[in-house]
């Protein structure tokens, strides 16, 4: 039982890192990877909240990057948190996505969602971050939408209403700081990003070329056929593969910790590199 995709508080999860903890000792996870949007937060008091739990905690981030307009979510696995052009790598991130949440907000305001700019600044001032999952539920919350897919196609995706371009690092920087704080980078949930066949292959090929180290291979949801296709690019580019559940929230009763299918036997797993 290893999942190496996990959210808290300090990004768009529900739980605390002890609660977190705590759910996945009960779930019998044996290594769990905490891997935030964008910030290392949740990790500063990893040890002495894992001091009498029978897991290993994996130090992880998950960075949002940019891979020419196409925005891209990156692993970094078994990170240094300690590492300083990491800290302040992320501090960039956050002050990115700062920005970004008050010009959606300016936006749902001009498409009518009256209070935005109030809700969203009072979000901003009293959690760590505001990702569009905390958005998304303001307007679940306040009846503009039935539920939070309507939420990112009305307002939130590209296409909708208040959508704002990804600007963040570039892929290769994004790569970079991951290796530079000892860790292993990995494409997230690769087929989640819409795209086709090739370009998702010319992806793949770059990202090995920058120095990527691996797939995420097995998530919640993924068809075996998308499956067996990112396991043999794996081999053909000599990638290692990763799994994760991509747990967020406890009432999502649909994701759970460690379920998801197993990682195929002829991938090399990314945990044989620590
Ligand atoms: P952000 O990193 O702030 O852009 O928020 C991205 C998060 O929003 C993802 O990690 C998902 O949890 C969630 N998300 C993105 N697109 C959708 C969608 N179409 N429906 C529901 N949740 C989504
Ligand atoms: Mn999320
Ligand atoms: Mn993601
Ligand atoms: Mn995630």
């Amino acid at each position: 039982m290893i999942d190496l995709h996990s959210h808290t508080c300090f990004s768009d999860g529900s739980l605390s890192p002890s609660e977190l903890l705590a759910l996945a000792q009960e779930s019998n996870i044996e290594q769990l990877a905490i891997t935030d949007h964008d910030s290392i937060d949740g990790l500063q008091d990893i040890d002495s909240l894992t001091r009498n739990l029978r897991l290993r905690v994996i130090a992880g981030v998950e960075i949002s990057a940019n891979w020419g307009k196409q925005g891209l979510h990156i692993l970094g696995l078994n990170i240094d948190p300690q590492h300083q052009a990491l800290q302040s790598f992320l501090k960039q991130q956050q002050v990115s996505r700062k920005t970004r949440a008050l010009q959606i907000a300016d936006k749902l305001v001009q498409a009518g969602v009256k209070d935005a700019s109030n809700d969203i600044g009072y979000l901003l001032d009293c959690q760590p971050m505001v990702c569009r999952t905390h958005i998304a539920q303001l307007l679940v919350e306040q009846g503009y939408v039935k539920n939070f897919q309507e939420a990112f196609k009305k307002y939130l995706a590209k296409g909708g209403k208040a959508y704002v371009a990804d600007d963040w690092f570039e892929l290769e920087d994004v790569i970079a700081i991951i290796k530079a704080a000892n860790g292993q980078a990995l494409l997230a949930h690769p087929m989640r990003y819409g795209m086709g066949t090739n370009k998702l292959k010319s992806l793949v090929e770059e990202f090995k070329a920058l120095g990527g180290d691996g797939l995420e291979i097995c998530y919640p949801n993924i068809n075996p056929g998308h499956k067996n296709l990112l396991a043999s690019w794996t081999k053909a580019y000599k990638l290692c593969g990763s799994q994760g559940s991509d747990f967020h929230n406890p009432d999502r009763t649909w994701v759970k910790l460690g379920k998801f299918a197993p990682l195929p036997e002829d991938v090399e797993p990314v945990w044989t590199r620590w």
